[in-house]
């Protein structure tokens, strides 16, 4: 089997790129400090693991906050928000288990020093521990770890969120003035104060001013249209100015004025394409939110925020042939790509899969036969019903698309182990890791 890990490292290392710079600048800026600043003699082995893991914790998670600031300014910089917000998940996990390990390798330091233990793990134990560093950081952890608790009720998990951008505030003056390596050697300092600033900056604005100054369109309901039992077309009319959008890209949906509908903010990719005056969202009825929002009554004011993310066909201008993967509701981007190739003579060589749990679940299979297949663009359709052939395998697409070897690019949107497991299967049959472009329909 082809082991395909230099290329998928390389993949991760241009897509992570930020934040491996970050991580690069971090440590030379500490090296340089402990090269120009006096050092205490037992640095090493422990002190400088334990401090360096610190401060790459603390400058990660100022970047983590930026990826996902839903900051059109920002966006760029981590590939679009979508993947700007699975950064944010990832590295913010990796994050605090730096936390974790920075602490763990003070423990050895602290035994060496001959410092009873607990003057580092318990608050309020001596006049020197530094109480209010150890609430903060039991206070982060604990509720950063509850962050990624996927049962939690979506306000709540909002809430803990917010608690911890402001933890992360605190946490980041409390290390930029504690006397330390940061304290030490201005240019480190001046570093960690841009990161720290940066990071609380963009969680101000996501939390305070995204509402109010974001990019916000005003659209009213023009129609609900049921497809099937869960899933319906929420068709918005432009009430101001109209959202100009790149297919595959999605926006957020908040309703103002509705007792009805949680004063919540949810994403959603467009089935659309922009050169039509409405817009079009496809959704399928899981919670709270997508059931309210079925029952708006025409005429409603929808607020869409956006667009965002990368998951364009747009940005991949130079892969001419395309493998497109929709599984259930993941179908939505791929509608809109559809819909815009009818308008557009960039040929490209499509082959497109829709993968149904059944066929009553397959709510666009007619719209897609009836509509889109006529395009610029060779579209090849498959609808892939997995009650009756099993699930999809990326041995099975490579065999329609033979004799091309791996010179497509492919775009894969489903759930999260949908995504993962095909993904895989395309990178064991030798597709280059950039290559496979995913569209994750969670944010948490
Ligand atoms: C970039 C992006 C684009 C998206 N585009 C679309 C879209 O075009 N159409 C669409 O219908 N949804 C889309 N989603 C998902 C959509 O945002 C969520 O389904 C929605 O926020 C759920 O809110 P809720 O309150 O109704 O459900 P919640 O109360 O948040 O969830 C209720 C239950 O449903 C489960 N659940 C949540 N989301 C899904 C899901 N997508 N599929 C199956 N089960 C789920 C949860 O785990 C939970 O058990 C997108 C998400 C992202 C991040």
């Amino acid at each position: 089997m082809p082991v395909a890990l230099p290329g998928q490292i390389r993949t991760i290392v241009r897509e992570y790129a930020i934040f491996a710079l970050v991580v690069v600048t971090t440590i030379l800026l500490w090296v340089m400090a402990k090269v120009f600043t006096h050092q205490p003699p037992d640095l090493w082995p422990w002190l400088a693991p334990s401090q360096i893991l610190g401060l790459i914790a603390a400058a990660l998670m100022a970047v983590v906050l930026m990826a996902g600031a839903r900051s059109h300014t920002l966006e760029w910089m981590f590939g679009g928000l979508d993947r700007g917000i699975q950064m944010h998940r990832r590295v913010g996990l990796t994050a605090l288990i730096l936390v974790g390990v920075h602490l763990l390798l003070l423990v050895p330091a602290w035994i060496e020093r001959g410092i009873p233990l607990a003057d580092l793990f318990v608050p309020f134990y001596s006049p020197h521990t530094r109480t209010p560093d150890i609430l903060i950081t039991y206070a982060f952890v604990a509720l950063a770890f509850l962050a990624y608790n996927k049962r939690l009720r979506y306000d709540r998990w909002q809430l803990i969120h917010r608690t911890n951008g402001f933890l992360f505030a605190v946490f980041a003056i409390r290390i930029l003035v504690v006397p330390g390596s940061i304290t030490e050697y201005e240019p480190l300092r001046t570093w960690m104060v841009f990161l720290a600033t940066a990071g609380i900056l963009a969680f101000l604005y996501r939390i305070l001013l995204f509402n109010r100054f974001g990019p916000r369109y005003r659209y009213a309901v023009d129609q609900i249209k049921p497809r099937t039992e869960e899933i319906y077309d929420l068709v918005l009319r432009p009430a101001e100015r109209r959202m100009i959008y790149d297919p595959g890209t999605f926006a957020f949906l908040s309703v103002p004025n509705s007792p009805s509908v949680p004063s919540e903010m949810h994403p959603f990719s467009f089935s659309s394409t922009l050169v039509n005056r409405d817009v079009r969202f496809s959704i399928r009825a899981v919670g709270d939110y997508t059931k309210a929002l079925r029952d708006l009554p025409v005429g409603a004011a929808v607020d869409v925020y956006g667009p965002f993310g990368g998951f364009t066909p747009h940005a991949f201008v130079h892969y001419r042939r395309l493998v497109l993967i929709g599984s259930g509701i993941g179908i939505t981007p791929f509608l809109s790509m559809l819909s815009f190739e009818l308008t557009n003579n960039d040929f490209r060589r499509i082959w497109l899969y829709y993968v149904a749990r059944n066929r009553d679940d397959a709510a666009y299979h007619e719209e897609i036969e009836n509509s889109y297949l006529k395009a610029d663009s060779y579209i090849d359709y498959d609808l892939w019903v997995t009650s009756e052939r099993g699930r999809i395998t990326a041995a099975a697409i490579a065999e329609d698309l033979k004799p091309i070897e791996d010179d497509y690019a492919v775009m894969l949107c489903g759930t999260v182990p949908f995504n993962r497991d095909l993904a895989r299967q395309f990178r064991a049959l030798g597709v280059p890791a950039a290559r496979i472009i995913a569209e994750e329909f969670a944010f948490r």
